[in-house]
């Protein structure tokens, strides 16, 4: 998995939360960069990963930040990469490669591109992992191993230099995809997106209920709604970017969504036992499918308490599986 020698001489990340400084412990750790750059919004992440030492630097702005970089990796809510872009474009070295790791790909190309010379190669990336945890604190050197790295490289993209970023993410452990934008919208929003809307939604219907008291909730929540919870905590500003970037994928799931909900809905007021279990049957097969291509564990409790033990060195006791 070590990269030989590195794949990129300068690699600059802009904004060092979870996923930033990740992308730098891990590219330190398999040797895929000679050195790293780091900057963020506020003082005080930037003293923080200073401290933490995950980069070779940390510099105040983003334009400074750039200068000289090869690989140059925006890691910051989607709705601010359109201005991040901005900043950086007229500091950009001749032949860098500029990506980031937006959890949405349509809105982060039509935001970023623009702002980008000619002569930077601009291939925007999504990691499909994550945590419900946010800050430099919070990164570790793991998270993408086995885990999926999606490439949504624009039509006139560089074939040489898509490949060169994937080496980059295999080399910190991802699988690599590659497809485009649109379709990864569409993707995400059944695969991520929903669920996260169905976590938010569930956990707040939960609060508010009268007839349930908050402590039976906690008390009884390894029933299902656990997990949701552990969901529902993940980052508002991020959450809120996504939702608001992918509006149209994610109205077209969640239209399907209910059609599908008002047909379990009608089976159970009419006890129709058979519809119940031929539905909770294919979505079985599903879930045998996930197990099969390695993408969970089927341990108890997901492999959890598992994952705690087997792996001290991840500061969360939960396994990635965010995005
Ligand atoms: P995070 O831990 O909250 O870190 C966000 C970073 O962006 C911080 O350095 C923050 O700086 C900076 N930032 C926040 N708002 C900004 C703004 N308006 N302008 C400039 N910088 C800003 O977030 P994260 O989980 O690493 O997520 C970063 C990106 O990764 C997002 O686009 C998200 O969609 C994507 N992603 C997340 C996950 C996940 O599970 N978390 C998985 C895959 C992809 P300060 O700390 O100084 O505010």
């Amino acid at each position: 998995m070590s990269a030989p020698q590195p794949l990129f001489n300068r690699l600059a990340l802009i904004g060092v939360g979870l996923i930033g400084s990740s992308i730098a412990r891990a590219a330190r750790a398999q040797g895929a960069v000679r050195s790293i750059v780091a900057t963020a919004r506020s003082p005080q992440t930037r003293q923080r990963a200073a401290e933490l030492g995950f980069a070779d630097q940390v510099v105040e702005t983003n334009a400074a930040a750039v200068a000289g970089a090869d690989l140059v990796i925006v890691c910051v809510p989607v709705g601010a990469c359109g201005a991040v872009a901005q900043e950086i474009g007229p500091h950009l070295a001749p032949g860098a490669i500029v990506s980031d790791v937006g959890s949405v790909k349509g809105a982060v190309l039509r935001d970023m591109a623009p702002h980008l010379p000619d002569t930077a190669h601009f291939i925007p990336a999504h990691p499909v992992a994550g945590t419900e945890y946010s800050g430099p604190d919070a990164g570790f050197a793991e998270l993408f191993v086995n885990r999926w790295c999606i490439l949504t490289p624009p039509e006139n993209a560089d074939p040489q230099q898509v490949e060169k970023l994937a080496a980059f993410w295999r080399a910190l452990g991802a699988n690599v995809e590659t497809m485009n934008a649109d379709h990864h919208d569409l993707v995400l929003a059944i695969t991520s997106h929903l669920p996260h809307l169905i976590a938010y939604t569930i956990v707040g219907t939960a609060a508010e209920l009268g007839k349930v008291t908050e402590s039976e909730v906690l008390q009884f929540s390894a029933g299902g709604f656990r997990d949701f919870t552990r969901i529902a905590a993940s980052d508002p500003t991020m959450w809120r970017d996504v939702f608001l970037a992918n509006k149209d994928a994610v109205l077209e799931m969640l239209g399907r969504f209910n059609e599908d909900i008002a047909t379990l809905t009608r089976a159970i007021r009419h006890g129709d036992g058979d519809t119940l279990y031929e539905h909770f049957t294919r979505t079985r097969a599903i879930r045998k499918g996930i197990l099969t291509i390695g993408q969970d564990s089927a341990a108890p409790d997901f492999g959890r308490g598992h994952a705690q033990l087997q792996a001290p060195p991840m500061p969360r006791p939960y396994a990635a599986d965010n995005e």
